[in-house]
């Protein structure tokens, strides 16, 4: 049995590709993973995207023109209105690339376009943890940090609709080079990533650690993987590394906290299910730190949708889009 209407959402990230067809009241009605060949390039990630998008409508058991629309969540900067991804730091290559009217032009579906955290964003103010918030950030923290600023009940665009980049704020003018091309991003102190490149850094310095053995002994293979699983062992300095990512979360949380003064901060993403050995110190630090009535308005919580945010936000989205072009 199929219900009609469905959405195609896609959530497409820097490592996997996400298709599931959604309907309105925010159901999976069939997904298919894959992985987002990223080094490839913008012509093979596309590819991949439209065999996934094609799998999960065969797996809906509807054809193509069934379809109320597809909505891709994607990485970077784009504008929603053109729907042109500019750049994308997990996406190599990616440069002012017409997404929309790409897929649009090859699925023969009418297609839209939305950044992934702000899909991410959506699907959990209308389905999840921030179902009646009015003013709240949703935040991955995964390969990158990003995000979705969500303002009076509406996803905060600004000018060219590339707001949200919370994971390109400097936390420090020193730091590290990002993939944006700046350096000490909030994203190269506190994402995945960043974890990563420290836990090398100090394995190469020859600090006495196990991380190695769970990367295979390979340092090129060191990963957060690597250093959760080595803290859960109750190896020391994945432990600290792991603190340490959270003292850096922390430090964005509270120029978060201070510029927005929401009700609701949600964490989500990949490196967030570390849990409590990385929030803890997070939400420590933005206490200490913040002002002391913006945090006590504050309220923290995970997603409520798992890794499905972005791909049910994006056909809500989708949704909400056609009904107001309706009336
Ligand atoms: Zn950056």
């Amino acid at each position: 049995m199929t219900d009609n209407p469905l959405v195609l959402g896609v959530d497409l990230g820097g490592s996997k590709i996400l298709s599931a067809a959604v309907n309105a009241r925010g159901e999976i009605r069939s997904r298919d993973l894959s992985i987002t060949p990223a080094a490839k390039g913008p012509e093979a990630v596309i590819q991949a995207m439209l065999a996934s998008i094609e799998r999960a409508i065969g797996q809906a058991g509807i054809a193509t023109a069934q379809l109320e629309a597809i909505c891709i969540g994607a990485p970077g900067l784009s504008n929603p209105e053109t729907g042109i991804v500019f750049t994308s730091s997990n996406l190599p290559g990616w440069k002012n690339v017409p997404l929309r009217e790409i897929i649009e032009d090859k699925m023969g579906a009418k297609t839209l376009l939305i950044n992934d955290a702000n899909a991410a964003a959506l699907g959990e103010m209308y389905f999840g943890a921030a179902r009646g918030a009015r003013n709240f950030i949703y935040i991955t923290v995964s390969t990158g940090i990003g995000g979705g600023i969500v303002i009076d009940g509406e996803v905060y665009a600004g000018d060219r609709g590339t707001a949200g980049e919370i994971g390109h704020m400097t936390i420090d003018t020193n730091g590290s080079k990002c993939n944006c091309g700046n350096t000490g991003c909030w994203e190269t102190l506190a994402s995945g990533t960043a974890l990563a490149r420290e836990a090398r850094k100090r394995i190469k310095s020859k600090a006495e650690t196990a991380i190695l053995e769970y990367a295979g002994g390979d340092i090129d293979k060191v990963n957060a993987e690597a250093v959760y699983r080595a803290s859960q062992q109750g190896d020391a300095l994945a432990r600290e590394l792991i603190a340490r990512t959270g003292y850096y979360l922390g430090v964005g949380l509270t120029n978060l906290i201070n510029i927005f003064n929401p009700e609701l901060i949600i964490i989500g993403g990949g490196l967030s299910r570390i849990g409590d050995m990385l929030l803890e110190p997070a939400y420590k630090v933005a206490e200490e730190r913040s002002y002391r009535a913006a945090f006590d308005s504050v309220r923290f919580a995970r997603p409520a949708l798992g890794g499905d945010s972005g791909v049910i936000g994006a056909a809500a989205y989708a949704f909400r889009k056609m009904e107001k072009s309706k009336k």
